[in-house]
C-alpha cells in the first residue's frame, strides 16, 4: 500500500533533515543540562540554546533576550494571555480577541471569562479579516490585551499586524499574536509591527514537535507577565523546567532555514498552490475559495468548498489524500468549523477541504491529488464540467 499524499502542512510538517542533523548530537554526546554552570557539559548545551535563541529572535525581528522557550504554541498562548491577565488584573477587566482564533486562544479567553474578565470576540469579514473599526470601538480604558492571530490555520488569512499594532500601541493596550502558522512563512518584524507578545511552534515550520517559543517584548514597553509554571526560575523566571535542548536546537535551526529561504519558498509554494487551484477549477464547475486570494493569504494554503457535494462521501472517497476536511454542510453529520461559520461560509451546504502544501510537496503530487479530487467530486454528482 502506498502512503497517502501529504497535503496537510497546517496540521504539522516533517522535520527538515538539516534540522534533524543539528539536533542529533544534543541527544547523545552533548546531553548536558544548560542549568549546570559548573562544567563543560552544561556550557556546551547552553551554547546550543544560545544559538537557537538568536536564530528564533532573528526570524521575527526580536533580540535573543526577548525569547522564552516553551513546549509549543498552545503553551505560549496560555502563558501570554493568562500571564498578562493575572499580572494586569489591577489595571483593567477587559480582553479582546477574534472569533477565528485557534482553540488554544479561544478556550483560554473563555476560561478567563468564567473567572470574571469581560471578553470581546471580534467578528471578521467574509475573507476572515478582523474589522479594524470594530477593534478601535471595542477598546476601552479597562482593556489590557488584544490577541489576534498572524495567519489563520484553516483559511490562510494573514491579518494586518502592523495596522492592529498601530491601534493597540496608540491606545496603550498590549498586543499578542499567535504566529504558529505564519512564523517562517511570512515576514514578521515584531518591533516595526508593535507586537508585544508572539507565539510560535517548531512543528509547523519543519522543526520538532514539543518545542516552541514566546516572544516577550523587553523594551518600549517592557512587558511583565505572571509565569504559569513555577519552579527553578528558568527562562528569566518566565517558564520553569529543564530546557528541551535538542528540541530548542531544532527550533532554532528550522528558524534559520526558513528565514534565509523565506521569499524563495513562499514563491515556490504559491506556484504549487495556484496549480492545484487551477486544476480543480478546470475540472469542477463550482469551486468556492474560502479566505482571500493574493498577497494577504498564506501562499501554501488553499481552502475550497464544493457546493452541493456531500462531505461525508467526499471524505470517504479521498482516503488516499492526507488533507483536512471540514464540512460546511448543514445536512451532513460533520460539525461546521468555527472559522467557516465566522466568515459566513456555512450558509451554502457542501463539502470543504483544506489543502496545505509544503517544502516536500512535488508537482507530481499536486497533479495526482487534483485529478483525484476532480474525479471524486464529479462522481458525487455536483455540477461538474463535462469535457
Ligand atoms: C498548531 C497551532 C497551534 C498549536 O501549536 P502546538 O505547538 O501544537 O501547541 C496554535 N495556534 C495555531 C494557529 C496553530 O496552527
Amino acid at each position: 500500500m502506498t502512503k497517502p499524499i501529504y497535503l496537510d502542512y497546517h496540521a504539522t510538517t516533517p522535520v527538515d533533515p538539516r534540522v534533524l542533523e543539528a539536533m542529533l548530537p544534543y541527544f547523545t554526546e552533548r546531553f548536558g543540562n544548560p542549568a549546570s554552570r559548573q562544567h563543560s557539559y552544561g556550557w556546551d548545551a547552553q551554547k546550543g540554546v544560545d544559538t537557537a535563541r538568536a536564530q528564533v529572535a532573528a526570524l521575527i525581528g526580536a533580540v535573543p533576550g526577548e525569547i522564552v522557550f516553551t513546549s509549543g504554541a498552545s503553551e505560549s498562548n496560555n502563558l501570554a494571555i493568562k500571564g498578562v491577565a493575572s499580572c494586569l488584573r489591577d489595571k483593567g477587566d477587559h480582553l479582546i480577541t477574534v472569533a477565528t482564533e485557534h482553540k488554544s486562544v479561544l478556550d483560554t479567553f473563555k476560561k478567563l471569562g468564567q473567572e470574571g474578565w469581560r471578553v470581546t470576540f471580534l467578528p471578521v469579514d467574509r475573507e476572515g479579516f478582523v474589522d479594524l473599526d470594530a477593534l478601535r470601538a471595542a477598546i476601552t480604558e479597562r482593556t489590557v490585551l488584544v490577541s489576534a492571530m498572524t495567519a489563520n490555520n484553516e483559511i490562510g488569512t494573514v491579518q494586518p499586524l502592523g495596522e492592529i499594532g498601530a491601534i493597540t500601541s496608540e491606545r496603550g493596550v498590549l498586543f499578542h499574536t499567535d504566529a504558529a502558522q505564519a512564523a517562517g512563512k511570512v515576514p514578521i518584524d515584531v518591533h516595526a509591527m508593535n507586537v508585544d507578545l508572539l507565539s510560535l511552534t517548531g512543528h509547523k515550520y519543519y522543526g520538532p514537535k514539543g518545542a516552541g517559543a514566546l516572544f516577550i517584548r523587553r523594551r518600549k514597553p517592557r512587558i511583565e507577565l505572571t509565569c504559569q509554571i513555577d519552579g527553578g526560575g528558568h527562562e528569566n523566571g518566565f517558564r520553569s523546567g529543564t530546557l528541551n535542548v535538542p528540541g530548542i536546537v531544532g527550533l532554532g535551526a528550522a528558524a534559520e532555514i526558513c528565514r534565509t529561504g523565506l521569499d524563495t519558498e513562499r514563491q515556490k509554494l504559491g506556484a504549487l498552490r495556484d496549480r492545484l487551484l487551477s486544476l480543480l477549477q478546470s475540472g469542477i464547475d463550482n469551486v468556492h475559495v474560502n479566505g482571500p486570494l493574493g498577497e494577504r493569504r498564506l501562499s501554501h494554503n488553499l481552502h475550497v468548498s464544493f457546493p452541493g457535494v456531500d462531505g461525508e462521501r467526499l471524505l470517504m472517497a479521498i482516503g488516499d489524500l492526507a488533507v483536512s476536511t471540514g464540512s460546511a454542510c448543514s445536512s451532513g453529520s460533520g460539525a461546521a468549523s468555527h472559522v467557516l461559520e465566522a466568515i459566513g461560509a456555512t450558509s451554502i451546504p457542501g463539502a470543504s477541504i483544506r489543502f496545505g502544501v509544503g517544502r516536500m510537496t512535488t508537482e507530481q503530487e499536486i497533479d495526482t491529488a487534483a485529478a483525484r479530487v476532480v474525479k471524486v467530486v464529479q462522481s458525487l454528482g455536483s455540477k461538474a464540467v463535462t469535457a
